[in-house]
């Protein structure tokens, strides 16, 4: 059964897109078919992947528009060995073109049914925003993975984003759960650190993934060479902290983990 995820958090710089092409790459070396579907239009995980966002001919935005078909934008990450969706700024004219277009938020949904069953694992890197297009990701995923910097501020701003999720579990998608939470450029000597984590734990228990991804300079050195830090550094803490991750993902839906319950409240 293909599990779809999407990669969340309103907030920029949390780690989704590292997350995502990290997680990618791991999967793949565990044997999974894997596709990366960039939601974003920074085109950030195409760059990483290795994929110019420049050259592109078409893009999701040409896919989530009708204009073509999606296994025509399919790209593979030489680097990566898993294919991608990409994206390049167009994507920004597809957030405003979607309003207007009937069933607005399955558009995605849809596409993704037509190549779902090519692939183990699909993982959706969400724009920085609860726009159209992360609604998008939303009504079309199994689950939502957050990814949060344990600091001061880590906390606010999660509310509006379990209320979007539980709105869209509500309306359209009513399978849609939080997979889990994965705590990124995780630093365990700063005190604030642990508070947020105990506070997590508090909130989401077991929804919190044990994998920690700490902070780790070839993380953010490998985006610039396109590369997923497995291939970059594979003896890194990085590198290995996603292997981890995709571990722990795999064994939790071998073992059919219990769900979260939607109603969450957090601070
Ligand atoms: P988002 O997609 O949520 O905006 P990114 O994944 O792009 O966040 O990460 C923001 C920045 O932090 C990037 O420059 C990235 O390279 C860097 N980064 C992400 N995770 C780590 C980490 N674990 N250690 C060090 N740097 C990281
Ligand atoms: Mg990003």
């Amino acid at each position: 059964m293909t599990k779809i995820y999407a990669i969340a958090n309103q907030k920029g710089g949390v780690g989704k897109t590292t997350t995502c092409v990290n997680l990618a790459a791991s999967l793949v070396a565990t044997k999974k078919r894997v596709l990366l579907v960039d939601l974003d239009p920074q085109g950030n995980a195409t760059m990483g992947s290795g994929v110019d966002k420049s050259e592109l001919e078409e893009t999701i935005y040409d896919v989530l528009t009708n204009r073509a078909d999606i296994a025509d934008c399919l790209v593979v990450s030489e680097e990566g060995k898993y294919h991608v969706l990409p994206a390049n700024g167009d994507l920004t004219a597809a957030e405003v073109e979607m309003l207007s277009m009937p069933n607005k938020e399955r558009l995605l949904g849809q596409v993704l049914q037509q190549i779902a069953d090519s692939y183990d694992y699909i993982l959706i890197d969400c724009p920085p925003s609860l726009n159209m297009l992360t609604l998008n990701a939303l009504a079309a995923c199994d689950g939502v993975i957050i990814t949060m910097q344990c600091e001061y501020y880590a906390l606010e701003g999660l509310s509006a984003l379990i209320g979007t999720i539980n709105q869209i579990h509500d309306l359209l998608n009513p399978k849609l759960r939080i997979e889990g939470i994965l705590r990124t450029m995780y630093d365990p000597r700063n005190s604030l650190t642990n508070d947020v984590s105990a506070q997590l734990h508090e909130h989401f228990a077991d929804r919190v993934y044990r994998t920690c991804i700490p902070r780790n300079v070839r993380l953010a050195e490998a985006p610039s060479y396109g590369q997923p830090v497995l291939v970059y550094d594979r003896q890194s803490k990085g590198a290995l902290a996603y292997l981890a991750l995709a571990g722990e993902i795999i064994r939790r839906n071998e073992l059919g983990a219990s769900s979260t319950p939607m109603n969450s409240e957090v601070a």
